[in-house]
């Protein structure tokens, strides 16, 4: 084992171990393409270790007042933004993407979410009535679920885990995570942030390693009764698959295929800008980004013309330069996925009008010759002008490549834009771009998606629910939706 590699351990029962099985894997920094840290491969052993671990520590927790969970879920908050220089860097490093996107984004929206849901708990509604004829007066309470398992993936490392575990341990549960095995560092780094802001031991439990081992254990635990997990749909499903048995609480955040609408009476400079930041933000790594872009036919011309020049401006480089746009993609063989869409866009109908062309390939700056780069790639119809080009069958645009990669096409009129959009299996999010108020509100309504954004893309309150629909999941966090998914609601009716 090298020295020069950061060692992760597991974190159970409020101490870091070494899995019990001795094996490790490496975590590659994609920037350069070789190793920098360490991180426990677990199984199942270590996983039952850790449920057992949250088991024991549910009884004192639980047992807390909201208000006495809420000062210690302020106090990691504050731990977290204490550390944001620490956290960007080395969210920046295990991920790919820029340091300063790290810093503006992922780790404040992590204090964030640990700072909304301290207050969240504390404003809940519980309900009552009287019946007169049976003089009963019912009402509701919400008891924490018990041990949840906590899945997450690796393009907002610290960002979506935080946004599982704030809410499950402000309504009183414990937990057990999995973090991806391409991103642990950060989760890693905040169970030592956690334990400083006084979270009893056991009450968060970290097992890092595979998928297919550790995470599987998690899922199959007999005693986790929940599991929140964001990936993809493939392993979405399968866990649907593989907990229908055991009739578990799930909440799945899925994969995603999203559309933007451009309207020719929209504002098109800033339709351009926020579709070139949607379709290319964290390498296009983000379930939100854009990857589809209908524009009205009378306006594409223009609108293509203005967005390939923006598109050239969005420098792909060394993660810790202020000016560098997108970092690289997290592993080798998730960059090899995003060329093979790609490289196979022409046989499908695409004509790839900048980016990972392999002329431009050269293009990639020498000294990131080994890191996972791409650049950020549009692609149209062959014959754009006309009706015939990019179809809603081709690859490109049917499939979640997750990466800076998107399709640009024309369309003529508004129910052949929704329609399109609509063609996917994923359902997450759209934007649309358009002044006329009364269509924004037409067209929101017959989007099969979980979140419209209109005239902007991301704006985020955690009050909103937030999930999809068709396979880009089931159930919605938030506010309101994560303390019910971390609570079972029970009826009492009282007579006296
Ligand atoms: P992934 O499904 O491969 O892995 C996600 C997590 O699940 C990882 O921690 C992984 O180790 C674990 N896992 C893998 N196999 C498992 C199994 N059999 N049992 C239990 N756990 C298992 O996804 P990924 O590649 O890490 O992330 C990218 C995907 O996540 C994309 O599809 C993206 O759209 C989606 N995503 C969705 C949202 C959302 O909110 N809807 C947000 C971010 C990412």
């Amino acid at each position: 084992m090298s020295a020069d590699l950061l060692q992760l351990e597991n974190f159970i029962a409020g101490q870091f171990t070494a899995p019990l099985g001795g094996r490790y894997l490496d975590s590659v920094d994609p920037s350069t393409g070789s190793a920098w840290a360490r991180l426990p491969d677990s199984g199942a052993d270590d996983v039952d270790a850790a449920v057992n671990s949250a088991l024991n520590a549910f009884p004192s927790w639980s047992a807390k007042s909201a208000v006495a969970r809420s000062q210690i879920l302020d106090a990691i908050a504050n731990q977290i933004e204490q550390h944001l220089d620490e956290l960007a860097e080395l969210e920046s490093r295990d991920q790919g993407k820029p340091v300063w996107l790290a810093r503006a984004v992922d780790i404040p929206r992590a204090v964030h979410n640990f700072r909304f849901f301290a207050s969240a708990n504390l404003h809940h509604l519980e309900t009552a009535t009287y019946q007169a004829e049976f003089s009963a007066q019912n009402w509701t309470i919400r008891t924490p679920v018990g041990v949840c398992g906590l899945i997450s993936p690796w393009n907002l490392p610290l960002y979506l885990l935080t946004f599982k575990l704030a809410p499950c341990l402000a309504a009183g549960n414990t937990a057990v995570c999995k973090p991806s095995e391409l991103t642990s560092v950060t989760a890693w780094r905040l169970c030592q942030l956690m334990t400083d802001a006084g979270l009893p031991a056991g009450v968060v439990n970290m097992v890092f390693g595979r998928g297919a081992t550790a995470g599987e254990a998690l899922v199959l635990h007999p005693n986790v009764p929940a599991v929140s997990f964001t990936g993809s749909t493939l392993i979405g499903s399968r866990i649907q698959a593989l907990t229908a048995p055991m009739v578990k609480k799930l909440s799945l955040e899925l994969g995603g295929k999203n559309a933007a609408l451009v309207f020719s009476d929209c504002d098109l400079p800033a339709a351009v800008e926020t579709c070139v930041r949607s379709s290319f933000t964290n390498q296009g790594e983000i379930c939100l980004c854009t990857s589809r872009i209908f524009v009205e036919r009378s306006v594409y011309n223009e609108f293509l013309r203005q967005f390939l020049e923006e598109t050239a401006k969005w420098k792909v480089g060394d993660r810790r330069d202020p000016a560098t746009k997108l970092g690289a993609v997290v592993s080798a063989e998730h960059r090899q996925k995003i060329l093979s869409y790609i490289e196979s866009a022409p046989a499908s109908g695409g004509r790839i009008l900048c980016g990972q062309t392999l002329t431009d390939a050269a293009k990639l700056p020498p000294d990131l010759a080994s890191g996972f780069f791409v650049l950020p790639t549009v692609i149209v119809g062959a014959e754009a002008d006309s009706d015939g080009g990019l179809s809603d069958e081709a690859p490109c645009m049917r499939d979640e490549i997750f990466g800076p990669v998107t399709c640009i096409v024309p369309f003529d009129d508004e129910a052949e834009a929704i329609k399109r959009a609509n063609s996917v299996k994923y359902g997450l999010c759209a934007t649309l771009f358009s002044r006329d108020a009364s269509r924004i509100m037409r067209v929101c309504r017959q989007l099969q998606v979980g979140t419209v954004w209109s005239n902007c893309w991301l704006v985020r309150d955690l009050n909103m629910p937030f999930g999809g629909c068709k396979q880009s999941g089931i159930g919605r966090e938030g506010a309101h939706d994560s303390l019910e998914f971390y609570t079972e609601v029970k009826t009492v009716c009282l007579r006296f």
